[in-house]
């Protein structure tokens, strides 16, 4: 039996220093996407809220659906980012998990900033909450579907932050405190190295922790990233797995996890895999907050990094790159999400499973869910699924 992780305990009082903190109103609050330019809005000056935190904690927390209709009521499809209708839902009823944190409501914004990098949906989904708290919403347009990352490329997007440096200047009224920003900067660069270091852990056998502890663990390096409490919860994580004895459970397989998690099916899932010795060792998701941003000057980093994601990608890439990922991590299949309302974290569509099965040997499952919207996922039809695959690897 896999303990959830001791320092799984200090999370819930460093997020609440992390809430309160924007409950007190001290600073001006930015809101944020997850793969936004987090570093930047922190040097000037802003609290950093992200709204697709907010949507996940609906999703963990509630019945998944049950704010959605609100948000169809609205004009927006329940057939789209339910992480965008679960939190337009829940706000025009007026609920927020964030009660717990003393909030009435989700945290006004002076500013909302996106990144396209991921999809489209986030430019929808602040332009709602800009024009209804009447603030400022500023935006990186980044191109998707992308095989290289070539010098025009980066030509373009550094034109774009430049121009968002200047907005931020703008609304500020001052320059950019470049030595602030480089200090935020290398905050945010040592929390992914140390959240990847902790992924990479997971090569051991049996997997010391799993996909289930990560969707858990990885908040702080989403929602503090640029921060030294972010830091030092990874330094205090890794020092833990690296003294923990193994953990005494039987791993007859490993499997990888492509896609968006199911966040209202976390603890069915995890007890799932547990009871038939699947260890889920490694994710797509988990492993997209490992940004490098080493080097002097951040902004030509920062700028590379947030372009060169997974999500942003195109199929070729992704391809070697779960073909590389899986070969690392020991997988014995691939599990792919095909979530109903995220298409951009759906890599099953355009034969993906397929190519990936063919060039590497590895049996893969595509099973239908979604990421808050749970009408769109079925337990029964999930065992089904996983037992014949596990069946198949057995007789393997
Ligand atoms: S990537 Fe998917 S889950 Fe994330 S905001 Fe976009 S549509 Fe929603």
């Amino acid at each position: 039996m896999r303990e959830p992780l001791k320092t799984q305990g200090d999370l819930k009082e460093l997020l609440g220093t992390y809430y309160l903190g924007m409950a007190a109103k001290e600073k001006p609050i930015a809101w944020c996407t997850s793969v936004g330019p987090a570093e930047l809005l922190r040097a000037f000056g802003y609290e950093v809220y992200f709204p697709e935190n907010h949507g996940a904690m609906i999703g963990a927390k509630r019945p998944g659906a049950k704010n959605i209709p609100a948000a169809s009521r609205e004009g927006y499809s329940a057939e789209v980012c339910s992480y965008m209708t679960a939190d337009i839902g829940a706000f025009l009823e007026g609920e927020t998990p964030l009660q717990a944190y003393g909030f009435e409501g989700v945290p006004k914004p002076d500013l909302l900033v996106y990144n396209t990098s991921q999809c489209r949906e986030v430019k929808e989904w602040f332009g709602f909450f800009a024009r209804r708290f009447e603030a400022p919403l500023l935006g990186i347009h980044t191109p998707q579907n992308l095989d290289e990352i070539t010098p025009e490329l980066l030509a373009y997007l550094t034109k774009e932050w430049e121009r968002l440096i200047e907005e931020l200047e703008r609304l500020s009224g001052r320059p950019l405190d470049r030595e602030r920003f480089e200090e935020i900067a290398s905050h945010s660069y040592a929390a992914c190295k140390l959240w990847q270091e902790f992924l990479e852990s997971n090569g051991r056998r049996p997997a010391p922790h799993t996909f289930f502890d990560h969707v858990i663990l990885m908040a702080p390096v989403v929602v503090l990233r640029g921060t030294p409490q972010a830091v030092d919860f990874y330094r205090r994580l890794i020092d833990e797995v690296e003294a923990m004895p193994a953990p005494d459970v039987d791993e007859r397989v490993r499997v990888y996890w492509d896609g968006m998690p199911i966040w209202g099916k976390n603890r069915h899932l995890s007890e799932f895999f547990q009871e038939r010795a699947v260890s889920v060792v490694a994710s797509t998701y988990g492993h997209s907050w490992t940004f490098d941003f080493e080097g002097g000057d951040p902004l030509p980093a920062m700028v590379r990094a947030y372009a060169e994601i997974f999500i942003s990608r195109s199929e070729s890439f992704k391809l070697e790159y779960l073909k590389e990922i899986t070969r690392r991590f020991g997988a014995d299949a691939v599990l792919f999400h095909d979530a109903k309302t995220c298409p951009h974290n759906t890599n099953t569509r355009f034969s993906l499973p397929g190519r990936l099965r063919k060039e590497t040997g590895l049996p893969t499952l595509t099973f239908y869910g979604d990421l808050v919207d749970l009408r769109h996922f079925s337990e029964e039809e999930f065992a089904l699924r996983m037992e014949a695959l596990l069946e198949q690897l057995e007789g393997a």
